[in-house]
């Protein structure tokens, strides 16, 4: 299916990875060409790639390093990375490991060529563990608490290049030999990549082929021959010159807020080595929008490519990710319900792109009556990975790594501030006068108690309706722009609202209604116009994170990774029309786009 905004012959799924095993060698059939030996391939990859880019001597001991891989494949240049760091980095030292990959194998095929290399059973067995659904986009994976990622850019290699932030300091050149896969070797391709590699950075490949040399030099790279592996008399290093890498300072980091969008900076800040201290100026915790005890995590795809849809994807699969991680996912699954016809079939198109299986298909009849427990005509698309999170429980964990004080932090010229503080951010940038056009709507939730009649998955239908925590359902939500700032009053016509949401076979589930039975908790969101996140650099000192919206679970720790990549200048690996659509300058630039059509 060819989808808007993005080429593509074979919509959200990529297409799996042919193998056979030929005697001792693990083949491509689509590319008749070779992965690795059996008894070889370990050692191929300390050769041409570890010790081809010296890498085991240049990590640095205050900074991340950042390695680029053309083809994932098996895992084996990545996990032989990894194991070279856990021996020979500093203790300080952080790797992010970039591979882009069009033909993802499937994981029990993975799996089982793992068995190949028993010496990394550790690492593959924590590696298969994360390999995420074979849908094209960004994946993120964590390890070693973080100090070590892995970020899968599952996509065509054209689709990538010229199209995401990619920066690196080693780049390794894997994409099959250039005679049998032009396509990773195109002289676009390899200028980008050598765009890519960092001052003083290194590249590394197997081949020797003429055009690729020529084409790495002309693109600045001074280029040498190595002796090859094996039998390959030569192989191909590259370095780029020019200046000094600049190793960051590691900025010591104010954060204002304790809220979702405040940890999920601090968290990669930790991840990237620093140390952030967060303030909470109300004097207690979970008090503003992040307080809601238990949240929905659902993507909301579109049938468009579009930078919203890609981030609403990528956001997702970031934060359940981290949820599961850490053991706060509640609930086995979410669905979203389609409230009529013209809902039904657009989410039956979206479920007839050739979506994995392992994670987005319709559903509808008795197969969801049995999964939600009522009957509901519509259908709905079942997103095997979603589900509910306690927010609370998810906050008090993360927030138990850094230090956390009450009050606002004294005006320090030498530190950086994040303000992340919700509603009450505004104060905090005002006198910048940004133009940031925001709302502020209220939102009153209702907490019913659980009678263990509907199924343990979270529910998307307009409104939305959580697994149950402590015996209690969340569902909700209003959405006041008139409610006067911190009135906090719970109002009976609130519960009203958020019951007249729910899908009328739920309410006779549930019934009867009264509004009087409910518990209820009001909060003010932040939300711009187009319903995306606002972040970035407002003055040399002082960055931003707002307009989560009603998604804080959703898109607060995608959002804040990206902002934190921006903080210590390291690529965020994100597409760039999806990093453009969060920049909380884009209102300034679309209105004078506007002003002048
Ligand atoms: N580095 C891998 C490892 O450690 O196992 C081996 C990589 S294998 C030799 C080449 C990889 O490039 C394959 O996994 C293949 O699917 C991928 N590939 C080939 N053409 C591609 C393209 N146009 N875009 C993205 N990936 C591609």
């Amino acid at each position: 299916m060819l989808l808007e905004n993005g080429p593509s012959a074979y919509g959200r799924r990529l297409p799996d990875a042919k193998v056979v095993w030929d005697g001792n060698v693990l083949r491509s059939k689509e590319f008749d060409d070779i992965y690795f030996h059996v008894g070889d391939g370990l050692a191929e990859t300390y050769h041409v790639f570890l010790d081809g880019t010296d890498f085991p001597r240049r990590l640095h001991p205050s900074s991340v390093h950042h390695v680029v891989e053309t083809g994932f494949g098996t895992g084996l240049n990545f996990l032989a990375t990894w194991s070279c760091f856990r021996e020979h980095a500093p203790s300080t030292a952080r790797l992010r490991f970039a591979s882009i990959e069009g033909y993802p194998l499937e994981l029990d095929i993975l799996s089982d060529i793992h068995k190949v290399w028993p010496e990394l059973g550790e690492l593959t067995r924590a590696l298969q563990a994360k390999m995420p659904p074979r849908w094209r986009g960004v994946h993120h994976c964590f390890f070693d608490g973080g100090r070590v990622e892995l970020i899968l850019i599952y996509a065509p290699i054209d689709e990538v290049l010229g199209h995401y932030d990619l920066k690196a300091d080693t780049i390794f050149l894997d994409g099959f030999s250039p005679s049998k896969n032009p396509d990773m070797w195109s002289e676009k391709a390899l200028t980008a990549l050598a765009d890519s590699l960092l001052p003083e950075g290194r590249l590394a490949t197997f081949t020797a082929a003429g055009h690729v040399r020529r084409q790495l030099s002309a693109a600045g790279l001074q280029v040498d021959k190595k002796p090859g592996f094996g039998r390959k008399r030569d192989m191909t290093c590259a370095t780029k010159p020019g200046g000094k890498k600049l190793v960051p300072s590691n900025p010591e980091v104010n954060i204002l807020g304790t809220g979702i969008a405040a940890v999920s900076v601090a968290r990669q800040l930790s991840h990237f080595g620093l140390n952030p201290t967060l303030f909470e100026p109300a004097g207690e915790l979970f008090v503003g929008a992040s307080g809601n005890g238990v949240a929905n995590q659902l993507p909301r795809l579109g049938l468009d490519n579009s930078p919203a849809h890609r981030f609403a994807q990528a956001s997702f699969a970031f934060a359940r990710g981290w949820a599961t991680e850490e053991g706060f996912c509640l609930g086995q699954s979410g669905v979203h319900l389609a409230t009529d016809e013209k809902s039904h079939k657009r989410f039956q198109t979206i479920s007839e792109q050739n979506w994995p299986e392992d994670y987005l298909v319709f559903i509808h009849g008795d197969a969801l009556h049995k999964l939600v427990g009522f009957s509901h005509p519509w259908g709905g698309l079942l997103h095997r990975k979603a589900g509910s999170v306690d927010v609370r429980g998810w906050l008090a964990h993360a927030l138990s790594q850094w230090e956390v004080k009450f009050g606002c932090p004294e005006k320090d010229d030498e530190k950086l501030l994040v303000i992340a503080q919700g509603s009450k951010s505004k104060q905090h940038y005002h006198d910048l006068q940004p133009y940031l056009p925001l709302q502020y709507p209220a939102g009153q939730i209702s907490i019913m108690p659980s009678q263990g009649l509907v199924g343990d998955i979270a529910l998307s239908y307009g409104g939305y309706f959580t697994s149950a925590k402590d015996g209690e359902h969340i569902f909700g939500a209003t959405f006041e722009h008139n409610r006067l700032e911190d009135n906090h009053t719970i109002n009976p016509l609130g519960h009203e609202h958020n019951w007249s949401l729910l899908p009328s076979e739920l309410q006779k589930l549930l019934g009867p209604f009264s509004p009087h039975d409910l518990k209820g908790r009001v909060s003010f969101r932040v939300s711009a116009r187009d319903r995306l996140p606002a972040i970035g650099r407002l003055d040399e000192r002082r960055y931003l994170i707002t307009a989560l919206g009603s998604r804080g679970m959703t898109y607060g720790p995608y959002a804040g990774y990206l902002l934190a990549c921006d903080i210590m200048g390291y690529p965020s690996f994100a597409p760039l029309d999806v990093q453009q659509s969060l920049d909380w300058q884009r209102f300034a630039r679309r209105d004078k786009q506007q002003a002048v059509l």
